[in-house]
């Protein structure tokens, strides 16, 4: 049977911009598909270009034939699995065993390779840590193709860097990682409207008090009064005496027809939202995709953004106040005109070991952009505040920031980072389209783009 297939094809994140071609490898053994490949992707959750080529010659192993479960210590809540097993999956096979994967994301469609690489938080961060903190060993092919089985122990820089490391310090072949009892498939949920963006803070810090998953939603569309309005959500795993004995149904997924959206209709369905968000009052027992993942019961809504795509910028403003900057965050959003459709707030606790990971203490922005020709003028101003604030922005969602105001904001992180690539892939035969636009890697030897296609590229239409 032909498992392996290579062929030429059109690849963007999930905010599809920008969209570039190269070659994509698919094949069930995931070292042959790495071999020669300058990048893994796993099921394109990133939003930006952190899992693109670097140029159409280059080629991109597809992680997500290679989803075997190699080892499931229930006793020890240890797991083993090749890196394109789907956090989906694998949490359709812990859910009736009373196991569950200790930190998620937002979307369940993503691969254990693409959760480590981008060291994911959830909305327990602030008890939790990242997901790098519950990985125990990685299997990696190396850029000298060599296979290396790393530890905290083998090798604390590698592995350090790995976390986080999108995928620039080798192809994540197998993950090991721990696992967490949970007393119920259920989750208890609660919502609190919050009138402005001070309450949402102060909202989301007295949550993460005594609540182990939170986060906040703010209307980025609403007018006059309701501006700024919002919900804070706090969330616990259903003790087994709360709980029904039967599981909840499987999530399901209702596909969004790819019709784009206009703002109006947006803020029409936010005004429903929001309202009824703020008439729930006391505890709701709900599915944990609901609390977890809830965006994934509109499959394919990344497209309601139309040609232009989505970006998103999603900034940490650090420190134990980070209101001030928060507000200006969103009044310079105001001022260069740009919208958010949707945006979500978190606390983060301390940060983790990965060299280039996200999290630190303070409060995580997210805004999700419509692509407009103006967008990369409104995220230059957005990082200009970051930076300014001491914070930096998720690469994982990143598609426009520049390499002098990267530089800036990981002035103490990137040396480190780049010392271990020095070691492991001295000629930079790994890297992507954002190492090429972040981190100075030579763009793939094919073809120069145009001036054309770098316009094309780097503005949404
Ligand atoms: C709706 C939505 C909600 C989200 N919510 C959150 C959230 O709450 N918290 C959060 O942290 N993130 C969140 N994300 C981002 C997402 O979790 C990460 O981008 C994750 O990396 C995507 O996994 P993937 O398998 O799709 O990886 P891809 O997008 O395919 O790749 C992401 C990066 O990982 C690298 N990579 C993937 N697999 C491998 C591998 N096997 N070996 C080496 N490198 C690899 C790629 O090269 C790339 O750099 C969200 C994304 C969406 C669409």
């Amino acid at each position: 049977m032909a498992r392996s297939r290579q062929r030429t094809e059109e690849l963007s994140g999930w905010g599809r911009f920008p969209v570039v071609r190269g070659v994509v490898h698919r094949d069930e053994d995931l070292s042959r598909a790495c071999a020669g490949a300058a990048l893994t992707r796993g099921l394109g959750r990133s939003y930006g270009d952190a899992s693109l080529p670097a140029g159409e010659t280059d080629i991109v192993a597809c992680s997500v034939r290679a989803d075997r479960i190699l080892a499931l210590d229930e006793a020890r809540c240890v797991l083993r699995a090749e890196a394109g097993l789907s956090l989906a999956a694998l949490e359709a096979l812990l859910t009736p065993r009373g196991l569950a994967c200790p930190v998620v994301p937002g979307t369940a469609q993503v691969t254990l390779g693409g959760m480590v690489a981008a060291d994911v938080h959830g909305k327990n961060h602030h008890v939790a840590g990242t997901f790098g903190r519950h990985v125990r060993a990685l299997r990696l092919a190396l850029a000298d193709g060599g296979e290396v089985e790393v530890t905290r122990e083998t090798d604390a820089e590698l592995f350090a860097a790995t976390l986080g490391g999108l995928g620039l310090t080798g192809h994540i072949l197998e993950v090991e990682c721990a696992l967490m009892r949970v007393p119920s498939a259920w989750m208890i949920v609660e919502t609190e409207p919050v009138t402005d963006i001070a309450a949402t803070l102060t909202g989301l810090a007295e949550a993460s008090a005594g609540w182990p998953y939170t986060a906040a939603w703010t209307d980025g569309l609403a007018r006059g009064s309701a501006a700024e309005r919002g919900y804070v959500l706090r969330a616990r795993w259903a003790e087994r005496d709360e709980a029904p004995a039967m599981p909840p149904a499987a999530p399901r997924s209702w596909r969004v027809p790819p019709i784009p959206l206009t703002e109006a209709l947006v803020r029409a369905h936010h005004g429903r939202h929001f309202a009824r968000a703020a008439r729930r009052r006391g505890p709701r027992l709900v599915s944990p995709a609901q609390v977890l993942h809830p965006l994934d019961a509109f499959a394919g809504w990344n497209r309601l953004y139309g040609r232009g795509g989505l970006v998103q910028h999603q900034g940490l403003l650090p420190g134990p106040d980070p209101g001030p900057a928060v507000a200006r965050l969103l009044a310079t959003l105001a001022a260069h005109g740009g919208r958010s459709w949707l945006t979500v707030s978190k606390d983060f606790g301390a940060a983790g070991e990965g060299l280039l990971s996200f999290p630190a203490p303070g409060v995580s922005v997210a805004l999700d952009l419509p692509g407009r020709p103006t967008t990369p003028a409104l995220v230059d101003a957005l990082d200009a505040l970051v930076a300014e604030a001491g914070g930096r922005i998720y690469l994982a969602k990143d598609a426009l920031t520049r390499a002098d105001v990267l530089r800036r904001m990981e002035a103490d992180r990137l040396p480190r980072f780049n010392a271990v690539r020095d070691r492991v892939d001295p000629e930079r035969r790994l890297r992507s389209a954002l190492s090429v636009r972040l981190l100075g890697d030579a763009p793939a030897g094919g073809r120069a783009a145009t001036a054309a296609q770098r316009r094309r590229r780097e503005t949404p239409r």
